[in-house]
């Protein structure tokens, strides 16, 4: 099927600035959108570049060295990121996640981090603060992280077997990178780390079972993620997914599980536990569970786009109204129109659909909106 691929340059062109509401409100520290889902969590891209080309992610083919990646004028500055995260932190926004892009290319993310791991919510906690990285420089950085107050991390791996890692990460990345960078990120304090598996049929699916053999029983929570329809490059099919249910009948024949009891509404990952108290597991089932209904999530874009659903083919330029001039009780107050208006369940409409929705030309790509 022959797809339109959007340039990320024509991609920045979609986030008009929105427009100031005629009555500025001060921020009351909680905002419900249509669907009465508050503002909790902000995921900020702070590169769109990467040094892996996952398939599923950012196909070589496409992402190849005539790709325009943004120019470095256009990403926020780490003074910007600040100033929009303590406007989104009064708005109810109490977990951050960094992402990309790969975001340990982002130069000095330590001092970024330094920096948001002050900032506080208006009841005077501090943030949730975590990273999801593909793990490649993460042997090299987990200390400076650390001390610089990062708390959790999430790291991506989606394979132990190195022919199959790397088909998936397309740059001859090997297994035992990532893992020693998973030991150094355990040896130097960060806790509750999570391995992110994206899993697609007939890519690495034989290897959900010996990756929940590998982290059983392991400091490490292992989370498999149903391969998504995001952006408009990977060309994602319905017969690629395989269900969470099925995830986890394949691991349950050998390594017998229940289920957890939900924790908190919001999050994404379905939990089971192994009956042998050999540790649990996540199942995030975007395609066959859709979770539309308690997403609290917003994401802003390497250059200051903000979207309200992963899923979007257009978002609000929040950077042009900091360039702008304008205050933060005007942009606090754009915020939270933005919010208020908000109605988007992305997979909820594909689920209610048995062959999925029609490919979007314009849906926004993974790298550049983070994941
Ligand atoms: N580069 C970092 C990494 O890979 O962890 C952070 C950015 S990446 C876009 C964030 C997460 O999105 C990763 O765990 C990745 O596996 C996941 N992801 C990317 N494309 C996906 C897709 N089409 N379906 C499901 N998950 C995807
Ligand atoms: Fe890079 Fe992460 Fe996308 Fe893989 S999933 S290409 S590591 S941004
Ligand atoms: Fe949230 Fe959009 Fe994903 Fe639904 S599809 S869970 S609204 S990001």
């Amino acid at each position: 099927m022959s797809q339109k691929i959007i340039n990320i340059a024509n991609i920045s062109q979609q986030g008009a600035a929105p427009a100031l509401p005629p009555v500025l409100e001060e921020p009351s520290g909680s905002l419900l959108d249509m669907r009465s889902r508050p503002l909790q969590d902000l995921r900020i891209s702070l590169t769109d570049r990467c040094n892996f080309r996952c398939v599923y992610c950012m196909p070589r083919s496409i992402f190849d060295k005539d790709h325009a990646f943004l120019p470095r004028a256009s990403l926020l500055s780490f003074e910007e990121i600040i100033r929009i995260t303590k406007i989104f932190v009064a708005h109810g926004v109490s977990k951050i996640r960094l992402t990309g892009g790969e975001p340990l290319l982002r130069k000095h993310i330590e001092k970024l981090i330094e920096q948001l791991a002050q900032l506080k919510t208006p009841d005077g906690r501090l943030l949730d603060l975590t990273l999801t990285t593909n793990g490649s420089l993460l042997g090299k950085k987990a200390q400076a992280l650390k001390d610089a107050g990062l708390t959790r991390v999430t790291v991506s791996l989606d394979s132990l077997d190195d022919a199959t890692f790397k088909r998936m990460n397309d740059a001859d990345f090997p297994v035992s990178d990532v893992l020693e960078g998973l030991a150094v990120a355990h040896d130097v304090g960060l806790d509750s780390i999570k391995i992110n598996m994206v899993v697609k049929n007939g890519l690495n699916d034989q290897e959900i079972v010996p990756m929940a053999r590998y982290f059983k029983d392991s400091p490490f929570i292992l989370r498999f993620i149903e391969y998504m329809d995001v952006g408009a490059s990977n060309g994602w099919q319905m017969n690629e997914v395989i269900p969470s249910a099925e995830i986890v009948k394949r691991i349950a024949a050998e390594m017998p599980l229940e289920k957890v009891l939900a924790g908190n509404p919001s999050d994404t990952a379905e939990r089971w536990r192994y009956l042998d108290g050999g540790g649990e597991i996540g199942l995030i089932s975007s395609v066959t569970q859709a979770f539309c209904h308690s997403c609290v999530r917003a994401r802003i874009s390497t250059e200051g786009v903000l979207y309200t659903c992963l899923f979007a083919s257009s978002g609000f330029d929040l950077r042009s109204l900091m360039r702008d001039g304008k205050s933060d009780l005007e942009i606090s107050s754009a915020l939270a129109h933005l919010w208020r208006a908000r109605n988007d369940r992305y997979s909820e409409l594909r689920s209610a659909q048995t062959d999925g929705l029609a490919p979007s030309s314009r849906k926004i790509e993974m790298s550049y909106i983070g994941g």
